[in-house]
């Protein structure tokens, strides 16, 4: 049964830019709407600002040589002036991609090689890896710019540095037009369909298999999510009054899907304040929640975890808090309750959303004019469809109440896989429906319970770890003849566990797994260390073609760990 949103509405056929800030030249607020959490009194931006920035980069980048369509990669974390880099690489014409911050050399180099990135833009304390990267990637020292945490940017004190064996690095104000030039930067108006459809960024994502791919996402993407978000957000009684002392805290990274959905644009679209933290910290970030009175959160699972069980939460004023959002991996409904306790009053009830980066970011969410009693992350945003399906080809779909594949579909739904046209056709049918690679139900009222993973992507802290990229580097182990990488579930959270089968029986022994371990540490992201283990076998289970049996896998694993 195919179910279609109770809501539809006629989503702007607009630019991303003209979506956000109406026109370049359009008068816009000009109170602080992103804040430096740590010096709110001395640096933040409006939104007049963030516009400014954007068109001075757009003009600058243009004036570099950026033709339409060249790739800009962002490596850093959050500062006040990520989401006018963003915008600008749009404005510009260009296409945004933004690589996980604690990325490693190797890791980001794959991102600048397969998006084929003209410029990179690299946070200053991240230079050696950035360089690094360049280097492998073939990018010269003319083409990296370094981004400072915002303070240098706003004091004027930016300088270049010269880096032994690669060059001269400019700052990324360089790049940056002056103020009037940049007022005059009119980014292209766009109508038609085509245009609408041109891609605007590339967030990367191993989808349902494989490596990380970049998710084309378009103009008519980001204003379909913004505006499907806005609008059930807008379903909240008291929305229109809210508007007026809402503030968020943004801690969760920029780069990814979730975050830029709601810091980068839906809180801008809204004029809503953001206070940014350049990293998640716990304790700072309780801190600045009674500090500042924060009404909205957006947090993913580990941190509720983390709120609920951590005595020094009660400590803190959170009494400001009003609404909670959680999304990006699975919650189950006994936490959600442990954390709401931390308010006796009953104010907040947490409510959750259910997205992938295929789908711009959210494809569903809870409505803030429910109550959310249960663990469903809630009903199909406006405009899209849902359809639950029992078998690879989606011919046969599961009765209502009975679980299998999720499939969606809607104006939100990614372009495709860049470069990657094999992967977009096994992914989204010619008929529009992204095969999810997520297990769920849905009850009488439409609401969906994400229940399981069918596809292999593991999740650790809500960050993506692909198993395909652990499994080839493991191969390149003197002692590893073959391995495959599953995710396996403790204390309520992620890991991934290797299955190796090694080069000889001897190899077998816990130094060598420590060896390993410790060997692959070095050349991946903190996420993605193998901290569920490493468990020898004899052989790694596949089918006829090759392809491995994780569900096998998985039963192991269960079993294992009950034994344990
Ligand atoms: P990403 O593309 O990094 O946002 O990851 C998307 C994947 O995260 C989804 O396909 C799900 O497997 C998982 N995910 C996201 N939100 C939820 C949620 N609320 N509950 C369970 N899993 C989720």
């Amino acid at each position: 049964m195919v179910i279609k949103s109770r809501f539809s509405f006629p989503i702007p056929e607009v630019s991303l830019p003209t979506f956000i800030f109406d026109s370049p030249t359009a008068e816009l607020p000009k109170t602080p709407a992103y804040i430096s959490a740590k010096e709110p009194d001395k640096y933040y931006l409006s939104l007049h600002d963030y516009r400014l920035y954007a068109q001075r980069l757009a003009s600058g980048l243009r004036c570099s040589g950026l033709q339409p369509g060249d790739r800009v990669l962002l490596f850093s974390g959050n500062t006040l002036f990520f989401p006018s880099v963003v915008m600008g690489i749009i404005m510009a014409e260009g296409i945004f991609t933004g690589a996980n911050p604690t990325y490693v050399a190797r890791e980001l180099a794959y991102q600048l090689q397969d998006s084929g990135a003209k410029y990179l833009i690299c946070a200053e304390a991240s230079l050696d890896t950035g360089i690094a990267a360049a280097k492998e990637a073939g990018l010269a020292a003319d083409r990296v710019f370094i981004f400072d945490d915002g303070t240098e940017t706003f004091n004027n004190t930016n300088a270049p540095k010269h880096i032994p064996d690669f060059g001269t690095i400019a700052p990324w104000t360089s790049l940056l037009d002056s103020p009037t030039a940049g007022a005059a930067y009119h980014w292209p108006h766009l109508t038609t369909p085509d245009e609408l459809d041109r891609v605007v960024a590339l967030n990367y994502s191993s989808g349902t298999t494989g490596v990380a791919k970049g998710v084309m996402i378009t103009h008519k993407n980001y204003v379909a999510n913004c505006s499907q978000q806005v609008h059930i957000a807008s379903q909240h009684p008291n929305y229109a009054a809210r508007l007026t002392w809402k503030k968020m805290l943004c801690f969760l990274p920029m780069y990814h899907a979730m975050a830029q959905a709601q810091f980068v644009f839906n809180a801008m679209k809204q004029r809503v304040p953001v206070y940014m933290m350049p990293k998640f910290d716990f304790l700072e970030m309780l801190t600045y929640v009674g500090k500042y009175r924060i009404t909205d959160l957006a947090v993913v699972p580990p941190i509720v975890v983390a709120m609920a069980k951590h005595p020094a939460t009660k400590t803190f004023d959170l009494s400001s808090i009003e609404t909670v959002g959680s999304g990006a991996a699975p919650l189950g409904r006994e936490m959600c309750e442990e954390f709401e306790k931390l308010w006796p009053s009953g104010q907040v009830n947490i409510k959750q959303g259910w997205g992938m980066t295929e789908v711009t970011c959210a494809a569903t969410t809870f409505s803030p004019a429910e109550r959310s009693e249960s663990f469903s992350v809630g009903e199909v945003l406006a405009n899209m469809e849902a359809k639950i399906v029992l078998d690879d080809a989606g011919l046969v779909e599961a009765p209502q109440g009975e679980r299998g594949e999720i499939w969606v579909r809607g104006p939100n739904v990614m372009k495709g896989y860049w470069n990657k046209p094999d992967a977009t056709r096994d992914t989204v049918t010619p008929e529009g429906w992204l095969k999810t690679g997520d297990v769920a139900y849905m009850d009488e009222t439409n609401h969906v319970f994400i229940v399981d993973r069918k596809k292999e992507l593991i999740k650790v802290k809500g960050l993506q770890v692909a198993p395909a990229e652990l499994e080839a580097m493991l191969l390149e182990h003197v002692d590893v003849a073959d391995a495959a990488v599953i995710g396996i579930t403790r204390d309520g959270e992620e890991w991934p566990r290797a299955y190796i089968v090694p080069q000889s029986p001897e190899k077998a022994t816990p130094e060598v797994a420590e060896g390993i371990k410790a060997w692959l540490a070095e050349r991946v992201s903190r996420h993605k260390r193998l901290e569920g283990g490493i468990k020898f076998v004899d052989v790694v289970p596949k089918n006829p073609s090759g392809k491995i049996l994780r569900k096998l896998l998985r039963d192991q694993a269960a079993l294992e760990d009950a034994k344990a």
